[in-house]
């Protein structure tokens, strides 16, 4: 059984003061509607500059919640200025990174190559590697709606060994941010074809743990129909996981 993972991805939004805020505030809600975080594992990704202060509060008040960076570099340490290795993450107590974000596909022109090394460093530096997929509109409209996902999750997976824990996360770029959200049925059937692009690199064992997310305009709302798809295991949430009381109505999906 695949323990559901709903993340939130709070992109460039919150400094640390307010992303300490927003954790407190997240952790009362969950706790005073007696969520079972054994059943359902939350996990936030603060911008690099809140890492530590989250990184305290979890800590300091035994807050059952994940952290994860929202990138990495593909380098473990040197001259690279502005990069942030894995190394430091890790010592952070990040359990995840996200890679592949579609905002950096397209704003910074990461393409499969790249994806590959911040994989590869991450599986270095023991972090779990998110792994964002998904095809813009016009990729869409011309290879229709698993092709583009499919090819990513196995450029991303190439020289991954077998028994490395990864998570995949499928966000089509035309629902990320648009309030236009893909079907449950569309997002199980190409949650479905990424679970066999896993099977092909990694094997089935994998592919049946591996967990495969769903994301773009996730709200309490339509979470649920989502997570009935036998191959949806959870949600890459962006706008909504930075409102506690909504981000804890998505992980309360039930
Ligand atoms: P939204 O939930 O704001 O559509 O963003 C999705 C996303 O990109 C999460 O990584």
């Amino acid at each position: 059984e695949r323990r559901p993972l709903i993340a939130g991805n709070w992109k460039m939004n919150l400094d640390h003061l307010q992303g300490i805020a927003l954790v407190q505030k997240l952790a009362w809600t969950l706790k005073d509607a007696g969520f079972d975080s054994g059943a359902v594992e939350v996990a936030v990704f603060p911008p690099f500059t809140d890492l530590r202060s989250v990184q305290t509060l979890i800590d300091a008040d035994r807050y059952a919640l994940a952290l994860g960076a929202q990138d990495l570099s593909p380098h473990d340490s040197g001259a690279y200025t502005g990069d942030v290795s894995g190394a430091f993450l890790k010592a952070l107590d990040c359990a995840y990174v996200l890679i592949g974000h579609s905002e950096r596909r397209t704003g910074h022109g990461e393409g499969d190559e790249v994806v590959r090394a911040k994989v590869q460093a991450a599986v270095r530096h023991g972090l779990v590697p998110v792994i964002c997929v998904g095809e813009t509109e016009a990729e869409l409209e011309e290879h229709g709606t698993s092709a583009v996902p499919v090819r990513q999750t196995k450029a991303a997976l190439e020289g991954v060994a077998a028994g490395t824990p990864v998570v995949i996360a499928y966000e089509p770029v035309w629902a990320i941010g648009t309030g236009k959200v893909a079907t449950p049925e569309t997002a199980q059937e190409v949650c479905s074809a990424i679970r066999n692009a896993v099977a092909e690199a990694l094997g089935d064992a994998d592919a049946a743990a591996t967990r495969v997310l769903y994301g773009g305009s996730v709200k309490s709302g339509n979470i649920a129909g989502f997570m009935r798809q036998p191959d949806v295991d959870g949600a890459l949430v962006g706008g909504a996981s930075l409102d506690a009381a909504e981000f804890a109505g998505i992980a309360r999906f039930r």
